[in-house]
């Protein structure tokens, strides 16, 4: 697998992931479905997209995925936005979800709220020295309430850490793929945890 080109997984058993497909088109990289072990090994980085994650973490048990996801995202870049944040988390304040423990992060499943409480919030972040402006959606969204030591902070919102990352782990509580700014599709694809891939 090389970093030049990657391809870019997406997993895809439930959630939004044809969204992130649509970003990853937008960035010009390839992607693909991931639904399968021969998927995974396609694949050179992963997304796990928002959705529900009881339910995604039920569909990888049920298909017999559990292994392969949890040596996955152990040794290449992932990127779990929402519910894929709640699944990469080191615990989840609710026992029906039993977090991979990859990132050294407590969450509050539905921090944010019900449904009706899903918004947009602005959000300011620093990339290669320029200050983007970015559309910030959660819904459903998942608040961080303990950071570890090893992890970093890239982006808060309103006080609560929003993106962070640790080795080859990008986590965000909120949507990139719904907003019409391919910025951290682009930064995830071609940039973080490039020496993951070396
Ligand atoms: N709160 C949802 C869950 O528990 C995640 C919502 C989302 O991905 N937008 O999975």
């Amino acid at each position: 697998m090389s970093t030049a080109s990657p391809v870019v997984g997406v997993l895809a058993l439930q959630g939004d992931y044809q969204k992130h497909r649509q970003m990853l088109d937008r960035v010009g990289v390839s992607s693909c479905d991931v639904r399968t072990a021969d998927d995974f090994s396609r694949a050179d980085r992963l997304i796990i997209p928002g959705g529900e994650s009881t339910v995604i973490a039920d569909l990888l048990r049920r298909f017999s995925l559990q292994e392969t996801f949890s040596a996955y995202i152990r040794s290449r870049p992932v990127w779990g936005t929402c519910a894929g944040m709640i699944l990469l988390a080191a615990r989840v304040n609710d026992e029906t979800v039993n977090p991979y423990g990859v990132i050294d992060i407590d969450v509050d499943r539905n921090g944010y709220g019900r449904q009706f409480f899903s918004d947009i919030r602005p959000g300011h972040m620093q990339l290669d020295g320029v200050d983007h402006r970015l559309d910030l959606v959660f819904i459903r969204a998942p608040r961080v309430t303990r950071v570890g030591d090893g992890v970093a902070v890239l982006l808060t919102c309103d006080g609560d850490p929003v993106l962070l990352a640790q080795n080859n782990v990008l986590v965000s509580a909120f949507h990139p793929e719904l907003t019409d700014s391919v910025l951290l599709h682009r930064y995830f694809a071609l940039t973080f945890a490039a020496e993951v891939t070396a």
